[in-house]
């Protein structure tokens, strides 16, 4: 086996990836270590295998202009519901998102940066998954683009240093000062979007495709129990990551509807797999 790995070790950076999934053993699984161990290959350290997480190739906006952030920024799992039809799968709504803009400013690509696809509670379609949405190094679009959070002291650190830049693809990436508003950070740079497909939020003129006031949707175990791993392996990631919140908490929306109501649960079950959760 050793013999294999090194010979894949001396292939391309994209076979390299794939090394580290089959050859780094479970107990390097941590950012901090691999960066220290594996200097180069830092951008593509694996998941761990508490969730089995699908990459979509997707198309993105050469036009738009996106923000890059280190991990250590990052500090909430922020939950949303994706207000369509169970069934929309992370490469749809990525084509959505790719039709919307901030202040005229087109999206680069899916807002999110992880999609859950699951079932409601009653029914067995979609078949339950975890898709990568935005690669985590880039800044989401989910949070609301008026939120603004207050940063801790390496937060404030790394953004004095400059570590959050935003340019375009293949162009220069520089430091965007609208970022900040009164020393607070957009929510969107310390926070990583993942969303549930679905639409949890009763009918309303805003939501015609919300559920109806006397049969309101709820997630499956199963669901909870993959956002309960997908949080838990980003604190695995990261253990800066010790917060879960939901979309209301950022912007006055209905997302993400009962959702919201199984947050603490999500918390519960992502101890069972060792991770505590504000
Ligand atoms: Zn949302």
């Amino acid at each position: 086996m050793k013999k294999i790995c090194l010979l894949i070790f001396l292939f391309s950076y994209e076979v390299k990836a794939q090394w580290i999934d089959w050859c780094v053993p479970d107990h390097f699984y941590n950012f901090q270590e691999l960066e220290k161990l594996y200097p180069y290959i830092t951008r593509i350290t694996p998941d761990p295998d508490l969730i089995d997480i699908r990459r979509p190739k997707y198309e993105t906006n050469p036009e738009a202009s996106f923000c890059k952030r280190p991990m250590e920024m990052l500090d909430t799992v922020v939950f949303h519901h994706s207000e369509t039809a169970s069934s929309w799968t992370p490469e749809m709504i990525n084509a959505l998102h790719l039709e919307r803009s901030t202040n005229n400013d087109p999206w680069y690509m899916i807002a999110y940066s992880y999609v859950i696809s699951s079932p409601y509670r009653g029914e067995t379609l979609p078949v339950p998954e975890v898709a990568q949405g935005r690669p985590l190094d880039i800044v989401g679009a989910h949070a609301g683009g008026e939120s603004y959070v207050s940063m801790d002291e390496i937060q404030t650190k790394l953004w004095t240093e400059g570590k959050v830049t935003c340019g375009k693809e293949g162009g220069v990436f520089q430091v965007d000062p609208d970022l900040l508003r009164n020393g607070k950070i957009k929510a969107n740079v310390t926070t990583v979007g993942v969303v549930i497909t679905g639409n949890y939020a009763p009918f309303s003129k805003l939501n015609p495709l919300g559920y109806k006031k006397d049969n309101p949707r709820n997630p499956t175990q199963e669901t909870l129990v993959m956002a309960a791993k997908m949080s838990c392996q980003l604190q695995k990631k990261n253990p800066r990551i010790k917060k879960i919140g939901w979309h209301s908490q950022y912007k006055a929306t209905a997302c993400p509807g009962t959702i919201k109501n199984y947050i603490s649960e999500i918390k519960t079950i992502a101890k069972g797999y060792g991770c505590e959760f504000n």
